[in-house]
């Protein structure tokens, strides 16, 4: 049977209006265990790798993580993404793009259309965006068309990833934002969820 997306939509929305959304998610996800198996991916060696994070990044981190393990939990590549804004959860979103059989389905796009959403606003300002994994060309134009300010992912993507890895979007000079970027943020926790929803496939 498949999946109804719409039931993610609704847990989504729920996501951005509740303040306790979050520890919501610490209930109802168990908490990640340390897996030991090679990372899917290494930070690229031209990557701006940064360690300037807050007190509240791994935290939301944490969520971005458990978004991504719902994605698997309907055979899709495990990756997702929170939106914080003014330091509270207001989207969340993983990758459906099997589940949905949509190309652009992935989990920042879902999360900034419903961070868009709670703001009434396509400008999502005073916010930051975490993913799991660097976001693709497409979800690195996606977070300079919605202006979000700051960026912070967990594993880079050697064969995709657009903030540093095969493109720099985010870095971009004659595009008109750049967004601050933080990168490796739970790199290992990110890229081994990866790993691991790869190696159960072989
Ligand atoms: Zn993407």
């Amino acid at each position: 049977m498949r999946h109804r997306p719409s039931a993610v939509g609704r847990t989504n929305l729920d996501i951005g209006f509740e303040r306790s959304a979050a520890s919501r998610f610490l209930r109802n996800h168990e908490v990640l265990g340390a897996p030991e198996v090679a990372l899917l991916t290494k930070p690229n060696k031209n990557q701006r790798m940064s360690d300037h994070f807050f007190a509240r990044d791994e935290y939301f981190m944490r969520l971005a993580l458990r978004e991504a393990q719902r994605a698997a939990e309907h055979d899709d590549v495990p990756i997702g993404a929170v939106v914080a804004h003014a330091g509270e959860l207001i989207a969340a979103g993983h990758n459906e793009r099997e589940l949905r059989q949509d190309p652009t389905a992935h989990a920042e796009t879902i999360a900034l259309r419903e961070a868009a959403r709670a703001l009434g606003s396509w400008r999502v300002l005073d916010a930051v965006l975490y993913v799991t994994l660097e976001p693709c060309a497409m979800c690195a134009g996606a977070i300079v068309l919605a202006r979000i300010p700051r960026v912070v992912f967990g594993a880079s993507d050697p064969k995709a990833g657009a903030c540093g890895s095969v493109l720099d979007v985010l870095a971009e000079p004659r595009l008109n934002h750049r967004p601050d970027v933080a990168s490796g943020l739970l790199g290992e926790e990110c890229g081994a969820l990866l790993s691991e929803f790869f190696a159960s496939r072989r």
